[in-house]
C-alpha cells in the first residue's frame, strides 16, 4: 500500500533541507506519495495563519511527516506536532561517518541512540508571575522553608513529570536497547536525570526508568547525573548505547552529541507516538544562512532514512543512508559547515547519483 508523507518546510532553513530530502527520496521510486501543503511563515502571509487547514487534514492522514523547523510566529505547528499528535518518543541517533570533519580525536565507531521524552517536562512552558503561585498555594515552601511571596517580584516555569509519561519513555528506550542489542549493540540503558537535586521530579524519573528495565533482565542499565552525562558524552562517547532523559536535558545533551558526528547539519530525528510520527532534522530555522542555499540538508535526508524505517522500508532505508555515507567517504561535495563550498543542490545531487 502506497504510504502517505506530508512534507512541512515551515520557516528559515526548514523549507531548504526539506526540499532536499523529497527530492532525494522522490528520486527512489518508492511506494509513497509526498504532499507539500503550504505552512509556515508564507502560509501566514497568504492565509493568515502558520498552519492552514489543508496543511493540518493532510498532517492528520498522513503515515508519517517530515518536518524542517519553525521560527516563533509559526511555532503552533511544532506544538502541534509534538503535543496535539502526542509524539512522546524523540528518538536521536548519533552516528559518526567516515570523512565528517569533527573536534574528536578518534571518531570511528560512535553510534549510540539518545531517546529524549518530548510531552512533558518544562517545555510545554507553564510559566507565569510568581504572584499568582503565591497567591494560589500560599501555604507552600520549598526546601528553605521559604513561601512564594517571599521572593518578591518574578516569574515561575513548572516542570511536570507524569508515572505514564515516565514509563513509557522507559518502555520506548529499553525496546530500542533490544532491538540494538539484536543487531550486536551492548544492550545497555543509561538513564540521566538530575535525582540529586530534584528529588521528586526526576526521583520519580530515575525510580520508573529503574522498574522499567526489570522487565528486560538482558539488558544492563546505568544511572548518571546530566552535568557527568554532559562530560562523559565528550569523553567516552564509544561507551553509550541508548540514552534515556528528559524533555530539556535531552534537548540539550543532543545539540551536544551532535558535535561528536560534525554539528547539526548532520543529526538527525524522529518524533514517535502510538499513532503519529515526525521526523525533523535536530537543528532549528537557522536565520543566519536561510536563504543563501547553503544549508546542509544531510540531517533531513538522515531524518528520512528514520523515516522509511519506521514505515517498514529498511532495506530502502539501509540504501539511503548509505548513499549519504558513499558521500562523505568521498569527501568531494561538502557545505561550509562541513568546510566546504558546496550549495545544498549540490550534496542532493551528489546523494541522488549515488542512489543509481
Ligand atoms: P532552535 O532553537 O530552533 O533549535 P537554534 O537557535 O538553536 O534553533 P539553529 O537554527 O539550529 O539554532 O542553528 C544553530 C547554528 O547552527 C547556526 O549558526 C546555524 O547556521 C547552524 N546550522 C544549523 N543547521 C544547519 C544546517 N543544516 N547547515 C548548516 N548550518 C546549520
Amino acid at each position: 500500500m502506497v504510504k502517505k508523507i506530508v512534507a512541512l518546510g515551515g520557516d528559515g532553513i526548514g523549507p531548504e533541507v526539506v526540499d532536499a530530502a523529497v527530492q532525494v527520496l522522490e528520486s527512489m521510486g518508492l511506494d509513497i506519495e509526498i504532499q507539500k501543503p503550504l505552512c509556515g511563515e508564507v502560509a501566514i502571509k497568504r492565509f493568515g495563519t502558520p498552519f492552514p487547514k489543508e496543511a493540518m487534514e493532510l498532517t492528520n492522514e498522513s503515515d508519517a511527516i517530515l518536518f524542517g523547523a519553525t521560527e516563533q510566529a509559526s511555532v503552533f505547528i511544532l506544538a502541534y506536532l509534538r503535543w496535539g499528535l502526542d509524539t512522546y518518543a524523540n528518538l536521536r541517533p548519533i552516528k559518526y561517518y567516515e570523512g565528517v570533519p569533527t573536534p574528536i580525536k578518534d571518531p570511528e565507531g560512535i553510534d549510540f541512540l539518545i531517546v529524549r521524552e518530548n510531552s512533558e517536562g518544562l517545555y510545554p512552558g507553564r510559566e507565569g508571575d510568581l504572584s499568582l503561585l503565591a497567591e494560589k498555594l500560599p501555604d507552600y515552601r520549598d526546601r528553605l522553608g521559604k513561601s512564594f511571596a517571599d521572593y518578591g517580584p518574578g516569574k515561575f516555569a513548572i516542570r511536570v513529570f507524569t508515572n505514564k509519561g515516565c514509563q513509557r519513555i522507559a518502555k520506548f528506550a529499553c525496546e530500542k536497547a533490544r532491538e540494538r542489542k539484536a543487531k550486536g549493540f551492548p544492550g545497555k540503558v543509561t538513564c540521566v536525570t538530575k535525582s540529586n537535586v530534584l528529588r521528586e521530579s526526576c526521583g520519580l524519573f530515575q525510580k520508573t526508568c529503574e522498574e522499567v528495565i526489570k522487565n528486560y533482565p538482558e539488558l544492563k542499565y546505568e544511572h548518571f547525573y546530566v552535568d557527568d552525562m554532559a562530560r562523559r558524552i565528550i569523553r567516552f562517547p564509544k561507551d553509550m548505547d541508548v540514552i534515556v532523559t528528559s524533555n530539556m536535558f535531552g534537548d540539550i545533551l543532543s545539540d551536544l552529541a551532535a558535535e561528536l558526528m560534525g554539528g547539526l547539519g548532520m543529526a538527525p530525528s524522529a518524533c514517535i507516538g502510538d499513532k503519529y510520527a515526525y521526523f525533523e532534522p535536530v537543528h532549528g530555522s537557522a536565520p543566519d544562512i536561510a536563504g543563501k542555499g547553503i544549508a546542509n540538508p544531510t540531517a533531513s535526508i538522515l531524518s528520512s532514512v528514520l523515516m522509511l524505517d519506521y514505515l517498514g522500508m529498511k532495506d530502502k532505508a539501509e540504501e539511503l543512508e548509505n548513499a549519504v555515507k558513499a558521500v562523505y567517504k568521498e569527501g568531494k561535495v561538502l557545505t561550509p559547515d562541513m568546510g566546504g563550498k558546496a550549495k545544498t543542490t549540490d550534496f542532493t545531487r551528489a546523494v541522488i547519483e549515488k542512489l543509481k
